[in-house]
């Protein structure tokens, strides 16, 4: 792609860079001793995933896809929203990714972890490359879901509460359908915590099934969302 500035000032460069991006997000990766554990690549699925996540919470809040994102995860200079590769055992006895660890775990509302033995969607021969990114970038989207939640626990009225009353809703139906399994639910437990950062995914990009069950998914959404993030 090539990029001009001032009529004349033309290079191949794009303007933005994973560090502009991510020090706008307020983003930072970490690593227990690999400095390679974060390629590019994965940067940029994450930074892909952040954007989408707060140009939806932005609808929501009236705010752009920068300003939302850390509003809604209580992000400033000295907090920000880390992104680690490690190990992603479990602390003191509890959480992680499992074993063997694949996948990512969220921490907290500011942290999450993946696992560096097989943090994203690998391609394979029902996986072409574009599929597998875009798998990747909804696992992270996901895990977004699970820290906005991870935000919210203080209130009573929080959305992992809400969404253990709705029977309807720790399911798998109402998810968006694709020939590509997971591509909607990065995890297909239908415990409540997995069901909302599942529900999270099909809000941010407007995906659900077009039947009633997709329709309760959507309705939680909109009617939680605004309650959760303007208070
Ligand atoms: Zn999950």
């Amino acid at each position: 792609m090539q990029v001009c500035a001032d009529g004349d000032q033309c290079s191949d460069t794009l303007p933005f860079s994973i560090g502009y991006y991510s020090s706008q997000l307020g983003i930072k990766y970490s690593s227990s001793g690999d400095q390679n554990a974060w390629s590019d690549t994965h940067k940029w699925w994450v930074i892909a995933a952040a954007i989408s996540v707060g140009n939806r919470l932005g609808g929501v809040t009236n705010k752009d896809a920068i300003s939302a994102f850390r509003n809604a995860y209580g992000i400033h200079p000295n907090k920000p929203f880390v992104m680690e590769m490690g190990s992603c055992g479990p602390r003191d006895g509890r959480g992680g990714c499992g074993d063997p660890a694949v996948g990512a775990y969220t921490w907290g509302s500011r942290d999450v972890e993946f696992s560096v033995t097989a943090p994203f969607y690998p391609v394979g021969p029902n996986r072409p490359a574009t599929i597998a990114a875009i798998m990747s970038i909804h696992q992270i989207v996901h895990e977004f879901g699970h820290a906005f939640a991870a935000s919210q626990t203080s209130y009573t009225d929080n959305p992992y509460a809400e969404i253990a009353l709705q029977k309807d809703l720790l399911t798998s139906s109402g998810y968006q359908v694709s020939d590509y399994p997971g591509m909607w639910t990065p995890n297909s437990s239908t415990a409540y915590y997995e069901s909302f950062a599942n529900t999270f995914l099909g809000w941010v990009y407007g995906e659900f099934a077009n039947d009633r069950y997709g329709t309760k998914r959507l309705e939680f959404m909109e009617d939680g969302m605004p309650r959760w993030l303007n208070r």
